[in-house]
């Protein structure tokens, strides 16, 4: 059994069988939140322990496949693979107020976004809880730089993958994990209508971002399936649940494309859908994406002060790790080129 992203009453759970007295669970529990992912590393437990361990549980089947740092702003991108062959890609981002890493929530993903590398390779399998903090704990551990913020925007859709994503966000927020606080993570999502529901109800107090793209359901299906599934309106209506139930404003994403979503129009839309409403929208530079027609758009400006003209507090995103294929959107690219897709 993995032990990591287990509480401390689940690890005593895991190792009462062996025997063993239930302080263990802590001792374990600390040496795996420190990046310590071998027993036999784990020099306060007796020598007859570390070995029952290794012969009944393991911390996680992981290992880091590959390891790169941008030259031109220090961003890390770790491509990890679970024993099984399933892999996931992690960023860690230096920003002022602190280091932040961006996770995967699944091997591949099935929403099938046109303007996102992460839908060129196929679905695999979601990731599990333990693996999820894996990425984090290695990427603290192995760049030594400590983790103060984390954003559920690597590959992978997190809210289809809700029944490991929720232990994940606990875990890495309690003591034994990472103690890293709720306020410091975002999750972000396509717009899974229901999920938001379910997550409004667990008030965990996490930052959600609303992968937007479009203010109109012609346009936004155009460029997003999920949109034929749960329309502009409904997404809408279950953001603004979100922010009453939970008071936390919402964070809308819009990655600006080329005669496709940047136009005046698009932004008056825009403006008439989020008028009045306390969030903010984050611009993103559209990203390359290998073989797809869409176009970064020239007007990131013009639309961002447009926004705000209009009483819209909207922001740009800062682009990092373009060298090391580590944006927004791009985490798959290199693994891609490797694998010939
Ligand atoms: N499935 C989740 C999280 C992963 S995507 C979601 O859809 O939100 C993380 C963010 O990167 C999303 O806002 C996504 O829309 C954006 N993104 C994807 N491809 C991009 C690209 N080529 N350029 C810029 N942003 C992109």
């Amino acid at each position: 059994m993995d032990l990591l992203g287990l509480s401390i009453e689940q690890i005593q759970q895991a190792i009462a069988p062996l025997g063993m007295p239930k302080f263990r669970a802590k001792q374990i529990s600390e040496w795996m939140s420190k990046g310590v992912f071998d027993f036999a590393e784990m020099t306060n437990l007796s020598a007859k322990d570390r070995e029952l361990l290794a012969q009944n549980h393991r911390v996680i089947g992981g290992t880091i496949e590959s390891h790169k740092v941008s030259a031109k702003d220090g961003t890390e991108k770790f491509l990890f693979k679970f024993s099984d062959g399933a892999v996931a890609e992690g960023v860690l981002m230096q920003y002022e107020h602190g280091n932040s890493v961006c996770i995967s929530t699944q091997s591949g993903c099935k929403m099938g976004c046109a303007f996102c590398a992460s839908s060129r390779l196929k679905f695999t399998r979601d990731l599990t809880t333990g693996e999820m903090a894996y990425e984090v704990i290695a990427m603290e551990a192995v760049s030594g730089k400590k983790v103060g913020h984390i954003v559920l925007m690597g590959v992978g859709e997190p809210l289809d993958n809700y029944e490991n994503v929720i232990p994940f966000l606990k875990y890495i927020n309690s003591t034994e994990g990472k103690n890293i606080g709720m306020r410091n993570i975002s999750l972000s999502t396509c717009g899974l209508v229901p999920k938001i529901y379910d997550l409004a109800k667990e008030h965990l107090g996490i930052t959600l971002s609303i992968s937007l793209h479009a203010p109109d359901d012609e346009t936004r299906s155009k460029i997003m399936q999920v949109n034929r599934r749960y329309n502009v309106k409904e997404l809408i209506t279950a953001c603004d649940h979100y922010f009453k139930e939970t008071g936390r404003r919402i964070s809308y994403e819009y990655a600006l494309i080329r005669d496709v979503n940047d136009t005046e129009e698009s932004c008056d839309k825009l403006i008439a859908l989020l008028k009045g409403k306390n969030c903010h929208v984050n611009l993103i530079g559209l990203n390359y994406v290998k073989e797809s027609p869409l176009l970064p758009s020239e007007r990131m400006k013009a639309f961002c002060d447009k926004l705000i003209k209009a009483g819209i507090n909207a922001t740009i995103r800062r682009k990092l790790g373009e060298d090391i294929d580590g944006a927004c959107g791009q985490l798959r690219a290199q693994h891609n080129k490797e694998q010939g897709v």
